[in-house]
């Protein structure tokens, strides 16, 4: 069967999106309500134990998407965001706490389980008249001057004039389009856990500079949190070989008891770090989105974050195309997609490259950048305000 097409008229409304983490998801039901007829090509992928603040904006495009009644329940509000300078430095930061009524605003955003998270978004899929599944991986694709042809590793090709690679950091896509990247790594490995604890969490996300990495504790619902622990790869197979009660005193020590006894629930996940950025975000009809687009640390939680506004990007491109009868994959609007982008990605990536690199400095110039960067964030007024406004991504969405 393979090498058949599936369409045999290619609309001009035709879009193949590849790959379906929470990033491709999103975006094909956001291009489904902006107009595109919409084939997702995904094969299911294996559990994901982390867990993702998705700060206000993030919410509102979820909202608008329709999906935020199936997360009732599942999300916490993250109503303060606190960071502790627990570097053992000698220029000390000052402790921040970042509370989201500053802004006018009930919470920052929510904290909510990737699993979840993929759950709601496949279900309000299955429903969408716009959308067609292809579960199959796709192996090839074939670039022509009016149309993507994308060879599947299981049953005929589809074609399209639009593809959204949403196939993830290794995308196979991005190399097909030939956009060359800057990759890079981290001498650190990211340790997630959920947790039980016996103190209240109270809404508060806490992060710890620590001399590898941050140490983020993130509300979820009830006395539980999600943990995100930078730490060295040597670290990290230490706390991988502990039994729950050795990690739990562990934690709980790393952590300065803030949030009392802390029990291990749920798996373990270990992820190296690495950051990558392209050279465009678009070119021959493919679109990058998520994380084939851009590979930061966790710090700040920036990288889903970004994957939904390029979903909301291309969405609203496409859109404003097929209402002018313009082909939705011209040079144009790829163009015009790689200015939209370009900016809040390659801001945020350095920002969170620079903040992460100042903590693994053994320097004291670094800790002193450190310490002014986050007095200056800490004080009071609209420079305060500012960089709270900057950190949940307000105001990025617009066009370039
Ligand atoms: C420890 C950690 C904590 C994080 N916390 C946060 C946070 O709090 N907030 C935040 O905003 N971000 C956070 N992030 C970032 C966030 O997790 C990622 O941005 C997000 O998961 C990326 O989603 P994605 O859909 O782009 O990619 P993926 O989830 O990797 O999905 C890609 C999909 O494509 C599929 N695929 C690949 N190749 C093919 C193919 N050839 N054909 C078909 N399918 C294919 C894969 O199977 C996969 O399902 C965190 C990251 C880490 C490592």
């Amino acid at each position: 069967m393979a090498g058949q097409i599936t369409v045999q008229d290619l609309g001009q409304n035709s879009v193949a999106v590849v790959g379906g983490g929470p990033a491709g998801l999103a975006a094909s039901l956001a291009l489904a309500r902006a107009g595109a007829q919409v084939t997702l090509i995904r094969k299911r992928a294996g559990n994901d134990n982390r867990t993702t603040a998705l700060l206000g904006p993030s919410m509102a495009f979820l909202e608008e998407l329709g999906v935020a009644e199936g997360l009732a329940g599942k999300t916490e509000p993250l109503v303060a965001m606190r960071i502790i300078d627990d570097t053992g430095a000698l220029i000390k930061a000052p402790t921040l706490m970042f509370r989201s009524d500053e802004l006018g605003l009930a919470a920052f955003g929510h904290n909510i389980a990737n699993s979840d998270l993929v759950d709601v978004l496949e279900r309000a899929i299955s429903a969408e008249p716009g959308i067609t599944l292809r579960e199959a991986l796709a192996v090839g694709a074939e670039i022509m001057t009016d149309r993507v042809r994308i060879e599947l590793d299981d049953g005929p090709a589809v074609e399209a004039r639009l593809v959204i690679a949403s196939d993830g950091r290794h995308s196979k896509l991005r190399d097909m389009a030939g956009i060359s990247v800057k990759a890079w790594t981290y001498p650190q490995t990211a340790v997630t856990l959920n947790l039980t604890h016996t103190a209240p969490h109270r809404g508060i996300s806490t992060e710890f500079h620590t001399k590898t990495g941050p140490f983020t504790l993130v509300p979820m619902p009830g006395r539980r949190s999600s943990l995100v622990a930078v730490v060295s790869p040597d670290e990290a197979a230490d706390m991988a070989a502990m039994n729950d009660s050795e990690l739990s005193v562990e934690l709980e020590r790393r952590s300065h008891s803030i949030l009392g006894k802390l029990t291990p629930a749920g798996p373990r996940g270990a992820w190296p770090l690495s950051g990558l950025t392209p050279e465009r975000f678009a070119a021959k009809r493919i679109v990058l989105v998520g994380e084939a687009g851009h590979v930061l640390p966790p710090i700040g939680a920036q990288g889903l974050n970004l994957g939904f506004r390029d979903g909301q990007t291309i969405a609203q491109l496409v859109a404003e195309a097929l209402g002018s009868n313009d082909d939705i994959g011209s040079e144009n609007l790829l163009s015009a997609y790689s200015r939209a982008r370009s900016g809040d990605v390659r801001t945020r990536t350095s920002v969170v490259d620079i903040v992460n690199r100042t903590l693994l400095s053994p320097l004291l110039p670094a800790d002193a950048l450190r310490a002014a960067g986050l007095g200056v964030a800490g004080l009071s007024g609209p420079i305060r305000r500012l960089v709270m406004r900057q950190g949940l991504g307000a105001g990025v969405v617009e066009r370039a």
